[in-house]
């Protein structure tokens, strides 16, 4: 719903990218983990897997690591082929005043919906967004404001 690594408000998938990068002796691994949109799969996934096949083969280790990396990239890539893209309209999205005065007299309601034990945080935000009439985005960001607001406070 909301990418976690340029923030907009799109569908998104839970994805794992890794890098390898050999170098004789020592070798430097990163991985990407999180819900992404569509662009942002796209973009570390050719990232990574690219660096992976030119600098991932220096090295002993670095002879089973890359494919088995390259595996995983290109099955979590296929995986997401299938997702609906970034919407051309897509933004960031942003809480102002109103839309708080909007959703307030929802929290409680809200957060008991997100303590049940079936809890689906897409499902639950798709429903209020649609009842109070915001973005689910807008209701993840305040469900992410109030959460750390009470952890400030105590
Ligand atoms: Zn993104």
């Amino acid at each position: 719903m909301i990418c976690q690594s340029c923030g907009i408000e799109a569908p998104t998938k839970q994805v794992t990218f890794y890098q390898n990068i050999g170098a004789l002796v020592v070798r430097f691994s990163q991985s990407v983990d999180g819900l992404l949109c569509k662009n942002c799969i796209h973009k570390n996934f050719w990232k990574m897997t690219l660096t992976t096949l030119v600098l991932g083969w220096w090295g002993i280790i670095s002879l089973i690591v890359p494919p088995i990396f390259l595996l995983n990239n290109i099955f979590r890539y296929l995986f997401s082929l299938s997702m609906p893209p970034v919407p051309e309209q897509a933004v960031v999205p942003e809480l102002t005043d109103d839309d708080r005065r909007k959703i307030s007299p929802h929290v409680e309601s809200l957060f008991h919906r997100l303590n049940e034990e079936t809890a689906d945080l897409t499902e639950i935000a798709n429903e209020f967004a649609t009842r109070i009439g915001v973005t689910p985005g807008q209701i993840v960001l305040a469900i992410r404001e109030i959460a750390l607001s009470s952890q400030a406070e105590t």
